[in-house]
């Protein structure tokens, strides 16, 4: 049996995804800009998919810009927004569990001699409201926080920033890495408060390759590639139109978003209760807090390093990954800010799923985690 339970690293594009993309290959495959049929046709379909995503976001088309990924659509907000507002501040407010296309951009800001605070997390990953508003104040130009963090599932208080903005009268602008929750939970900027919106094509079973930016109607950033002046200028560069079309395929074949979510937390719930139920005490402990996205569960098994579980389960077919894909090698940072204790960190294991898994897969998987535990404990 194959369980693929690594869906926060990517996802498997659906077959609306490759379809869409095949046929702009195949039929659209002139470039947006040109002036004439075979241009007109590609960037008839660019609007299609533009108002897709406009859907989906409850935004107005012209907010939405194609990007070439979830990490470009970071550093376009980022790096943007301080750009068109440095005059005006020197802090920006961040946590400290951001993804690296977040935190590398902050890092950098930092060595420019930006003043950059990182809010702490409590042992579920999330930071304090509190923090966050005793952070704002009239020097402040950016607030970057992700919704749901990719290593625990943790959900942030979004809508505290846009509070905190307005009680400190300052001119930041917030913005808001949905890249793991797009497609999981709504993702409403209005309702958010959030100018700036990211998401990624591959984690909604759409193709790699294609992220979005939500830039507010209204808002100015600065872009930082520069080149033919595509997307309203923010982010030159030929649109990659069947990496469009798959991306916008997949919103639209995503569904109900309160019926997966139901069904992926039925089968986290059964994943969490089986672990228990199956190991003696202290050989399973759940890392992710019990508010987490029910689509990521981090779970450690103390005494098997991370990568001996993630090896067994692979040669079982189950795949799952150690921390974030991303930090290959490194003890995860978000563990640490957790204040996980490192034999938990060195074991942890995260599993990830998507409305296309099944109690069967999940079955398997507990077992095959037990097996483990009863193998390797024995070395
Ligand atoms: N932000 C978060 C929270 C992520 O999990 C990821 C990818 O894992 C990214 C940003 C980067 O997205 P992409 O892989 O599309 O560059």
């Amino acid at each position: 049996m194959e369980c693929y339970l690594d869906n926060s690293a990517t996802t498997k594009p659906c077959s609306e995804a490759v379809d869409a993309a095949m046929d702009a290959l195949t039929n659209r495959w002139g470039n947006p800009s040109s002036l004439h049929s075979v241009g007109d046709s590609a960037n008839d379909l660019l609007t299609e998919c533009r108002k897709t995503a406009a859907k989906h976001l409850k935004a107005s088309p012209d907010e939405v810009i194609f990007t070439g990924c979830g990490t470009d659509s970071n550093n376009l907000a980022i790096f943007g927004a301080v750009r068109a507002l440095k005059r005006r501040g020197n802090r920006i407010i961040t946590t400290d569990i951001e993804h690296p296309s977040v935190e590398l951009p902050m890092q950098r800001l930092e060595e420019d001699g930006f003043e950059v605070v990182r809010l702490p997390v409590d042992k579920d990953g999330r930071i304090s409201v509190t923090d966050l508003k005793n952070a704002v104040n009239k020097k402040t130009i950016l607030i970057s926080i992700m919704y749901v963090n990719n290593e625990v599932g943790s959900i942030q208080p979004i809508k505290a920033a846009r509070a905190a903005v307005t009680k400190a009268a300052s001119p930041a602008l917030i913005h808001c890495d949905c890249v793991q929750a797009f497609g999981k939970l709504p993702v409403v900027p209005r309702q958010m408060g959030a100018d700036l919106v990211s998401a990624s094509g591959h984690k909604i079973h759409g193709p790699k390759g294609v992220g979005l930016l939500y830039v507010k109607k209204g808002i100015r950033i600065l872009p930082y590639l520069l080149g033919g002046g595509q997307e309203r200028g923010l982010r030159s560069g030929t649109e990659a139109m069947p990496n469009i079309a798959g991306f916008a395929a997949a919103m639209d074949a995503v569904g109900d978003l309160d019926q997966n979510y139901s069904h992926v937390k039925t089968l986290r719930d059964s994943l969490v209760e089986q672990l228990l139920a199956q190991n003696p005490e202290t050989s399973v402990v759940i890392n992710s807090g019990e508010d987490a996205l029910p689509y990521v569960l981090n779970f450690s098994a103390p005494g098997i390093p991370s990568e001996v579980m993630r090896n067994f389960l692979s040669e079982r077919g189950v795949y799952v990954s150690t921390g974030s894909a991303c930090s290959k090698g490194h003890r995860s940072r978000v563990l640490e800010e957790m204040k996980i204790p490192p034999e938990r960190i060195d074991s942890a294991v995260r599993v990830s799923f998507s409305r296309f898994n099944t109690q069967e897969e999940v079955d398997y998987t507990a077992q095959c985690v037990s097996d483990a535990i009863a193998t390797l404990r024995k070395h």
